[in-house]
């Protein structure tokens, strides 16, 4: 995503297609959608809902979400912040990334004000104290088992439960207030790795013997790709279940990225050369398909000419991104009509998460066009 990109409104993706005739990628984003999965959220949610502003930074999705009610943020960086900030004054930013710079600490306490903060180590506690001072949160993030989210996020961050309960005295023994976190991973699929995080948040608090503001359950709500996904309101009723059982009183966050946003966009990309059965199109792994390289994610597609969706009988193509690299192809096979050809567009549903904010640029292809589509998604064909 560039600022530069051009940003324009449209009726739908054939709109897009009759007007623009795109040979390049076009990002499209759903502001409805966006606004009416934020309401879900923070209906549903027995807490508070903060957007994890990595998934998707995009500055129409940010004001998307906060039509929906989304008041609250999950930054990692400065960058995140100001964009929030920029957008949306009145937000709340937590500081939730476990390793931060120096400068970036004083930039967040200075200039933004933050007050709450992720640590997993003391060396970091000690650092955030020294710039941040003791008038703020800091939320010590606990590592969870491995369960069945397609990515971990606890090999990376996260305490041990012992070291946590240590960390929360310290922080409190300084005078800060108190807060536990965790991940799951991301696109958790089985809802009672909630459960077995908010237990195992239990025994630290309870070893650690302080009071704690609040717990925050992250992030790891599936969004329902091709994969048999648990519905969204049987996470909220695991998690309600949970606060009421272990930790009645306790204010509760959460941090969705993914389940947020990735129904909300597409991506509109074109055929720019069949070779029977393999496709060359204007996006890929580097760009905004990163995240479905590998095929644990598979979001459903379909073939587009400006007369309509194309029609006739499915066969799997093997679908190469436009780098000069050869491992810029997607693992999976993709299902579309046999007869699809070169100038043809092939948009790939739920990518809102995790795609225009990892594009790398390699090569020279990026996508850039970035349009708002007002209105609902057409259905996908497979
Ligand atoms: C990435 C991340 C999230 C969002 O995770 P999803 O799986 O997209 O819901 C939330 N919290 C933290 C700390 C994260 O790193």
């Amino acid at each position: 995503m560039t600022s530069s990109g051009r940003q324009l409104r449209f009726a739908s993706v054939g709109d897009v297609i009759r007007r623009l005739d795109p040979s390049y990628p076009v990002f499209c984003i759903f502001p409805d959608l966006l606004k009416e999965r934020a309401r879900t959220f923070v209906e549903g949610f027995p807490g508070t809902v903060l957007y994890a502003v990595k998934c998707n930074p995009h500055p129409y999705v940010l004001k998307a979400l906060n039509e929906g009610g989304i008041e609250h943020f999950d930054t990692a960086s400065i960058s995140e912040i100001a964009k929030v900030t920029e957008q949306l004054p009145e937000a709340h930013c937590y500081f939730n990334h476990p390793v931060k710079g120096r400068g970036a600490l004083e930039a967040a306490a200075d200039v933004y004000g933050i007050k709450d903060y992720v640590v997993d180590h003391p060396d970091e506690l000690e650092k955030l104290v020294a710039i941040a001072g003791t008038d703020i949160t800091v939320e010590v993030r606990i590592a969870t088992p491995k369960g069945k989210a397609v990515y971990d996020l606890s090999a990376k961050f996260g305490a041990a439960p012992d070291d946590a309960a240590e960390l929360l005295k310290r922080a409190q023994g300084h005078g800060c207030r108190t807060a536990l976190a965790f991940h799951v991973g991301s696109q958790c699929l089985d809802p009672a790795a909630f459960r077995v995080a908010m237990e195992m948040a239990r025994k630290v608090a309870d070893k650690a013997g302080v009071a704690l503001e609040y717990l925050d359950v992250g992030g790891g709500f599936p969004a329902s790709y091709k994969q048999d996904v648990p519905p969204l309101q049987s996470y909220f009723d695991t998690i309600a279940d949970a606060k009421e059982k272990l930790w009645a009183g306790m204010p509760l966050l959460g941090e969705p990225g993914r389940a947020l946003v990735a129904e909300g966009c597409s991506v509109l990309t074109q055929v720019h050369l069949r070779k029977g059965d393999d496709l060359y199109i204007n996006d890929g792994i580097y760009g905004c398909l990163s995240e479905i390289r590998d095929g644990d994610l598979d979001p459903p597609v379909r073939a587009i000419r400006k007369q309509g969706n194309v029609e006739g009988p499915l066969r799997p193509f093997r679908v190469f991104g436009p780098t000069c690299d050869s491992l810029d192809v997607l693992k999976l096979p993709f299902y579309l009509p046999e007869n699809i050809r070169e100038g043809d567009w092939i948009e790939f549903g739920l990518m809102g998460a995790y795609s225009i904010g990892m594009q790398t640029g390699f090569n020279g292809f990026i996508t850039d066009t970035i349009v708002r589509i007002d209105g609902m998604h057409e259905e996908f064909v497979s």
